[in-house]
């Protein structure tokens, strides 16, 4: 099995839940379009006083928790202006979150906010697959996970390989390496895509966000391709110093891949399970990183040092972030000249 990968678990200051108001900063301007989403396009059967809701990717809290209480808002808002009824007296909202079994479960429900006031239950397991109900789920709801592929794709890490990838992730410059990546995106949102539109009603809806590439940008001329590129160098000083095998170095790849607008909404329309109501850029206050090593080398950290440490061993993820702190302030003037990336938000409406 493909090994899977999580966010650092816990509370503690190298935790994601403490370390996530990147991710924050674009729910909470989504909060509005989201509003307005579900007052004008979603169409469900109203009869039932049972809704559903579910997060896809929902990793510790505490961003999965701002991201329901946006829905059910939005539902309950609805629902007061058709049918001048107090949704308290008559919705129950039940909400699944889903992440894989690896992710830390016990930090989400321990956080719950005390005045939440839905049903829920943890679904572990891979989202590219069917894992909830036919016909089950309203609303769902997934925010920057998707750029996580299921895998490194085929080649990518095999010597023999036209696409054989000598740097991390896929920076954009070589073809072969590109058409790998987006051959297993496509797989992969194909089937993130057919299990959804098996598991949301009719009428549902289902929101995507995240980051993404404008078209005709490659990775590694934006900052977060920069960054990639960056952690890739400091880990070969580690494996100068032996503390990393360099041919294990060569084959690691990382399996994320933002993809292309176009190559995002090609495989929408062509899973022909969903509507696309909107596709749209989004900025947040928090879009640029800041330039800011200490902040840089905590998320390295948060995102990769799982990653790593399982690959390489704690010592070789350690002196790889004190690489990353010590060379950080060399690289400052070249992130401050990147490209912008994308950050998307997309609203699909179950055919
Ligand atoms: N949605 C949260 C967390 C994003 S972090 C937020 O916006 O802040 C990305 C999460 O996606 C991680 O917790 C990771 O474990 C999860 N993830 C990635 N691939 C997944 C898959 N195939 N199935 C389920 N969860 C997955």
């Amino acid at each position: 099995m493909a090994p899977t990968y999580t966010m650092a678990g816990g509370k503690g200051p190298n935790s994601y839940s403490q370390h996530s108001t990147y991710q924050r900063a674009l729910l909470e301007v989504a909060k509005e379009k989201i509003n307005e989403a579900i007052s004008t396009k979603l169409d469900v059967n109203s009869a039932s006083n049972r809704f559903n809701i579910a997060d896809f990717g929902c990793s510790t809290g505490p961003n999965t928790f701002l991201a329901v209480q946006n829905i059910i808002d939005a539902v309950e808002e609805k629902y007061r202006k058709e049918t001048q009824k107090n949704p308290d007296d008559n919705i129950e909202f039940q909400v699944l979150f889903n992440d894989h079994f690896k992710n830390d479960f016990n930090t989400l429900f321990q956080t719950l906010p005390p005045t939440k006031k839905y049903f829920l239950a943890g679904v572990p397991g891979s989202f590219f697959g069917r894992i909830l109900p036919r016909d089950s789920i309203h609303v769902g709801h997934c925010s920057y996970s998707l750029h996580w592929l299921s895998q490194v794709p085929k080649g990518i890490a095999d010597r023999n390989s036209p696409a054989w990838n000598k740097d991390i992730h896929c920076t954009g410059f070589s073809e072969e390496v590109v058409e790998a990546y987006q051959d297993q995106f496509k797989i992969d949102m194909g089937c993130f895509l057919r299990a959804r539109g098996e598991e949301l009603v009719s009428g549902g809806l289902l929101f995507l966000l995240g980051s993404c590439l404008p078209d005709g940008i490659k990775m590694s001329e934006t900052m977060k391709g920069m960054l990639l590129d960056f952690m890739g160098n400091c880990l070969h000083d580690v494996a100068k110093e032996g503390l990393i095998d360099q041919e294990e170095l060569d084959s690691l790849n990382f399996p994320i891949y933002p993809a292309h607008v176009a190559e995002f909404k090609s495989v929408i329309e062509d899973s022909g399970c969903f509507t696309i109501e909107v596709f749209e850029r989004i900025s947040h206050a928090n879009e640029e990183l800041p330039l800011d090593p200490a902040f840089l080398v905590t998320s390295h950290k948060i995102t990769f040092g799982g990653i790593l440490e399982t690959r390489f061993g704690k010592e070789a993820m350690e002196k790889t972030m004190e690489r990353i702190e010590e060379k950080c302030q060399d690289i400052l003037p070249q992130l401050a000249n990147a490209k912008s990336g994308m950050q998307y938000f997309i609203v699909l409406r179950k055919n």
